[in-house]
């Protein structure tokens, strides 16, 4: 059996100057630990045929496909503000594009699969940890429903990577809809070439945003459509507790998908400055800033994009400002929206932001788990009696209080106890990748080279909105023994 991918390759047939050709550098003994069968079906690939030796030797690195055309695609980026006018893959290989079940365009791309011209002072490879915590925090953002590039399969390589100590190294094949991001314009920009952003900016339009070919101004409408994905985006994090950790331009994306898991984290406790990455020292990247952030990236766009808007550079950075402007809007009524489903309310009312904002500051008051607070007013939307939210508040009394004016609103709307709750449990998931577990999986892996821990944790957050009582300490918070502070990315 010969593993058959059926490219269509796009990107690799633009310009020289935005890639540079480069095959995986093979590895050692390829192992299969993981292969996300749904997916390869979803992309017209054979399950049974990737899980063959020969399938691990692909997915690793060590033969390319038929049909491949292998580029490290080059970028630019702001890293923590700072502006890097050359980043690029430097562990990272695009093997090339498919056409998925749905029609879609599909990136498949392996991390971890040895040095490109874009490498620096990199060993372009990946230890196993991150592309577990990759693999797992990507197909769960996938299963509550966010926008998110997705983990096809892991293997380890069969060689030892060199971080603070040897650990075993690995390859995670990446599926996004692009790779492209808001570093790839600013790659251009910086080398003032305008014909490539066209290229670029027409590439992306047909591939991500075709509903804009043809619009009056399509560079325009393109701005317009990136803030749009990226406020939605930013707001469903948020409203399920999600740290991107490294929200730098590089790792941001055109499509509006989520992508690049590196110090990522859910939230345990509800703290709109909790920060977990060891790197984010001054909270650039903490929860509550994300939509700044999100929008200061858009910004570092708009400015690639002003050559294609006019000649007249102040007519043109009007404009820009005036598609920026939407971002504000767009996210909060994004966001508002989806605190009153969370809430159980049906209908929009005066006086429902501040009945979630007061939830939302007790909460912080109270150390009260974000996911479970949120689930079990659920239940306690079913069954007045249920007293599981009341539960993650040190002080129950501040919920009591709260709970009161809530019963009280959501009294005004004719929906049963019992479509609130199943409409409530529909949008607050019970199940998160809780970062003690990741933690704990991953340790399981690395050290006694144990995956069924992991196995089970993929296997219980595919359905992060069902009850699952049989896996029901996944939904626990850590105990203070367990919190994990700090997260690393593990390059
Ligand atoms: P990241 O922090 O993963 O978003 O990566 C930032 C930049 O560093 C990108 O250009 C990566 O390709 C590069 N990079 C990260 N890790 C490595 C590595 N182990 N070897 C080479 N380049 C790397
Ligand atoms: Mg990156």
């Amino acid at each position: 059996m010969t593993v058959h991918f059926p490219f269509q390759n796009s990107y690799s047939a633009l310009p020289d100057s935005f890639f540079a050709r480069v095959a995986p550098t093979p590895v050692a003994a390829p192992r299969l630990i993981k292969l996300n069968r749904p997916l390869a079906v979803q992309l017209g690939l054979d399950p049974d045929v990737l899980e063959t030796p020969e399938g691990a030797e692909i997915l690793a690195g060590k033969t390319v496909p038929a049909g491949a055309d292998p580029i490290a695609m080059a970028y630019a980026g702001h890293q923590f503000g700072q502006f890097v006018p050359q980043l690029g893959d430097g562990r990272a290989v695009l093997l090339g594009e498919v056409i998925d079940k749905d029609g879609i365009r599909r990136d498949i791309q392996l991390k971890g699969s040895g040095p490109t011209p874009f490498s620096r002072r990199g060993d372009g490879r990946a230890a196993l940890g991150p592309v577990l915590r990759e693999y797992i925090v990507s197909e769960a953002m996938f299963a509550l429903g966010i926008p998110t590039t997705r983990s096809l399969a892991a293997v380890v390589t069969g060689e030892h990577v060199i971080r603070e100590t040897a650990l075993p190294g690995a390859v995670l094949t990446r599926v996004a809809s692009s790779h492209i991001r808001v570093g790839t314009f600013q790659f251009f920009a910086v080398r003032r070439d305008t014909d490539a952003i066209r290229r670029l900016a027409d590439h992306v339009i047909a591939r991500h945003y075709p509903e804009l070919l043809g619009a009056e101004r399509p560079y325009h409408a393109l701005l317009g459509g990136v803030v749009a994905r990226q406020a939605d985006l930013v707001a469903r994090w948020l409203l399920v507790g999600f740290i991107h950790g490294v929200m730098n331009t590089d790792n941001s994306s055109i499509s509006g998908e989520t992508i690049d898991y590196g110090p990522c984290a859910f939230m345990d406790a509800y703290n709109p400055s909790q920060v977990f990455s060891s790197i984010d020292e001054m909270g650039r990247y903490a929860y509550a800033n994300q939509p700044r952030i999100a929008l200061w990236n858009l910004t570092r766009l708009a400015e690639c994009l002003l050559p294609l808007f006019s000649d007249d550079q102040e007519k043109a950075v009007a404009e820009a400002q005036d598609i920026l402007g939407a971002f504000s809007d767009t996210f909060s009524d994004a966001y508002q929206a989806g605190l009153r489903k969370k809430i159980g309310l049906f209908t929009e009312r005066d006086g429902d932001d501040a009945l979630i904002q007061d939830l939302l500051d007790a909460m912080a008051k109270n150390q009260a788990d974000f996911t479970l607070t949120f689930r079990k007013l659920g239940d306690a939307a079913g069954d007045p009696a249920a007293d599981d939210a009341r539960a993650q508040f040190m002080d129950p009394a501040a919920f009591d209080e709260w709970a009161r004016r809530w019963h009280e609103r959501t009294a005004l709307e004719p929906q049963t106890a019992a479509e609130r709750q199943a409409a409530m449990h529909a949008v607050n998931p019970m199940f998160i990748p809780r970062n003690h577990r990741v933690e704990a999986v991953i340790q399981a892996a690395v050290n006694d080279d144990d995956y069924t821990p992991f196995e089970e944790f993929v296997k219980v957050l595919a359905k992060p909105f069902e009850g699952q009582p049989d896996y029901a300490a996944y939904a626990d918070p850590p105990l203070p023994e367990q919190r994990v502070l700090q997260t690393f990315c593990g390059t």
